[in-house]
């Protein structure tokens, strides 16, 4: 799964940057790693494998379940904040940190295609949104190869 929630970010971003909406000035790594940033979550999630970043996947996963609350807005918004700070610190282009939103929310969506779904809003409200494309499956591999293929197409058009 989180190899799909890479290819939705670029495709995503592949798709408005071929229509016009965004240039390259939308770091396209940020992007890449907000779409797999809510998975710290999971001890196998691809994100809880980096350095740092494995402790705080450790320490949350002592007080969040997965698909909890880093599956939601309010947490997207959390991360948002706390993504501009250290931009900010670094003294890097605010379009990393809102790079990093959009992957957020890309990954949120992608969540949402599976039949466990995820809760939006939560801890604020407990409705799910969910669909049909189970993890592993074969719809899975066939909207991933469907991915493939569109980013195959976008790319071949300069
Ligand atoms: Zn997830």
């Amino acid at each position: 799964m989180p190899w799909t929630h890479l290819l939705v970010a670029a495709t995503v971003y592949l798709v408005f940057n071929r229509i016009g909406l965004v240039g390259f000035e939308l770091p396209f790594f940020a992007l890449l790693f907000g779409s797999i940033f809510p998975d710290i979550d999971h001890p196998r999630g691809m994100v809880s494998q980096f350095n740092i970043l494995k402790v705080v996947s450790g320490a949350l996963q002592r007080v969040v379940t997965h698909r909890g609350f880093t599956h939601g807005i309010p947490a997207s918004l959390l991360f948002l904040g706390i993504s501009i700070q250290i931009t900010s610190f670094l003294e890097l282009d605010i379009f990393v940190a809102l790079g990093f939103f959009v992957g957020y929310i890309l990954h949120l969506a992608a969540d949402s295609l599976n039949p466990t779904g995820i809760k939006w809003f939560q801890p604020f409200h407990n409705g799910k949104i969910r669909w049909r494309i189970s993890t592993g499956s074969l719809s899975e591999r066939i909207f991933f190869f469907f991915l493939i293929g569109v980013v195959g197409i976008l790319l071949s058009f300069q």
